[in-house]
């Protein structure tokens, strides 16, 4: 299965939008063909053969995906950089993983080349933010054909680094055969054809907007309203040209504050998804409430595509992120010996199948250490699967408070504090406490003109949770911080509170 080869054979016209930019651009998909060739050209050029990597830390815009499409035409294994990371960072990706091409915005040029001339001479290339750069003008000249490089089932198509909220980051290797069998499921499951036109305002840097959105759809031969980022005003007024969207949490919390959002306004929309963070039931539940529309909600991680999924016809269940997807076994299992538990019970998800990576890139230890013998990876999420089969997922493994030598799983009592009236939303995180090491401490989001206390709290919490899992402090804050992707970032808030019982 080769990635480039099924997209390829998914286009039904030449003449057919392949995207548009939402600010003027568009290309046909014939267009992508000859600028993916020539990009590939310049590739080839510079240096790059089958199996290199080229690392891309550029801005999103339709050129960028393009990058994407010309270096798995060339056989060489994509690797994306968020682009808040800074020069030290890059230093340690491009050491670990020895990429033969850097491609980079403008503005850091002159750094990364100070690492690559370190590295022994990689060559760099430029992309910024409009489309514009070297890279670009040197594809200018170069011929629109370019005899794509055969690649197999187990052959690297990208590196994806995790961002490593412990230790370093590591490589998630992934192959065409990983990549492609999941954009197939998805296209299936979720009904795309070539009439979807995708509002893409997702960063392609991660596996949600590269893989599940961009993938799926052109697996679909659909069009896409590629957008460089989420603005709620723009992708309202886009609604009305799309028929869907995939997103993160964020942007329908963001929708729904949104005036412009109603039945009317979605009615040109077939499928909303969600993923990479938990939706709250509250988000699903106002949605469908506003628009008619149920946000489909799924889930997955880098190292193993996407592994769940509510249905498409059948009832999608706000807090579950559904079935395993076809093709995908899941199990729960104990932590420790990784035998699987009895129906409900709540436990490690481990999965396995086609979509499932060969391990993180260069570390055979920790790739060994993450799956079990019989080949399940073990995602380090915690989760059940309920009487109907719908999975939910409960925490992750390692995000756990050590208080006076007791666990306490945040994500308990998170559930009971969000469950209180005038609560939106919270986060548990452990802070260095003289006495009991950690000291449980919860932060909290209340609706607008709500008045909560500290004390309230604590002693509403009292009746329900065992003494030592009570909050010590409860810190009231506007708004939980949050990554590009949705996720909640504990670490910023147990930085910001580290002093709290010094
Ligand atoms: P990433 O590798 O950045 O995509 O992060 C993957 C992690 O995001 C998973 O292991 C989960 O902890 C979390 N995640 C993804 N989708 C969901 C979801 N629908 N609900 C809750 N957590 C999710």
């Amino acid at each position: 299965m080769n990635l480039f080869g099924l997209i390829r054979q998914s286009i039904v016209s030449l003449d057919k939008l392949f995207l548009e930019n939402g600010a003027g651009k568009t290309l046909t998909y014939g267009d992508m063909l000859d600028r993916s060739a020539r990009i590939a050209n310049v590739l080839v050029q510079r240096g790059v053969k089958p199996g290199d990597r080229v690392a891309v830390q550029v801005e999103k815009s339709a050129e960028n995906l393009l990058l994407y499409l010309a270096t798995l035409r060339a056989g060489a294994v994509y690797l994306p950089l968020n682009t808040a990371y800074t020069l030290a960072e890059l230093d340690y990706f491009i050491g670990d993983a020895e990429p033969a091409l850097v491609v980079c915005d403008p503005a850091k040029r002159a750094g990364l080349a100070e690492l690559a001339r370190k590295r022994g001479g990689v060559a760099v290339e430029t992309l910024d933010a409009r489309g514009a750069g070297n890279l670009i003008d040197a594809a200018a000249t170069a011929a629109t054909d370019f005899a794509d490089v055969a690649r197999g089932d187990d052959d690297l198509a990208a590196i994806l680094y995790t961002s490593g909220t412990t230790g370093r980051s590591k490589g998630a290797m992934l192959t065409h055969r990983n990549l492609a069998s999941n954009a197939q499921t998805l296209k299936d499951y979720w009904r795309f054809t070539d009439k979807d036109v995708l509002l893409h305002a997702l960063p392609i840097y991660h596996t949600h907007g590269l893989f599940v959105a961009s993938n799926t759809l052109m697996l679909a031969g659909g069009s896409m309203i590629f957008l460089s980022k989420f603005d709620a005003d723009q992708v309202m007024t886009l609604l009305s040209k799309a028929t869907s969207m995939m997103g993160v949490p964020t942007f329908y919390t963001r929708l729904l504050k949104h005036p412009g959002l109603t039945k009317a306004a979605c009615a040109h929309m077939r499928l909303f998804t969600s993923g990479s963070a938990p939706l709250l039931a509250e988000t699903h539940v106002e949605f469908k409430a506003k628009t008619g529309h149920a946000i489909l909600e799924r889930y997955g991680m880098t190292e193993t595509n996407m592994n769940t999924s509510n249905p498409y016809d059948g009832e999608r269940i706000a807090g579950t992120v559904g079935f395993p997807l076809p093709g995908v076994e899941l199990r729960i299992a104990d932590p420790d010996s990784g035998k699987p538990l009895p129906q409900g019970e709540i436990g490690g998800i481990e999965v396995r199948g086609p979509n499932v990576f060969p391990g993180y890139w260069r570390m055979p230890d920790k790739t060994r250490a993450e799956f079990r013998a019989d080949g399940f990876f073990i995602t380090g999420d915690v989760g059940k699967i309920d009487a109907r089969g719908y999975v939910h997922i409960v925490g992750r493994a390692k995000d756990l408070v050590i208080t006076g030598g007791f666990n306490v799983y945040p994500v308990e009592i998170e559930a009971e504090i969000d469950a209180l009236p005038g609560v939106v939303e919270s986060a548990v995180i452990g802070c260095p406490h003289p006495d009991f090491g950690e000291g449980v401490t919860a932060v909290v989001v209340c609706k607008p003109g709500t008045q909560l206390s500290e004390k309230g709290i604590i002693a509403e919490l009292e009746s329900r949770l065992a003494k030592f899992k009570l909050p010590k402090r409860v810190i009231f804050v506007d708004d939980l911080p949050r990554n590009t992707m949705g996720k909640v970032q504990k670490n910023v808030l147990r930085e910001r509170n580290k002093n709290l019982y010094a």
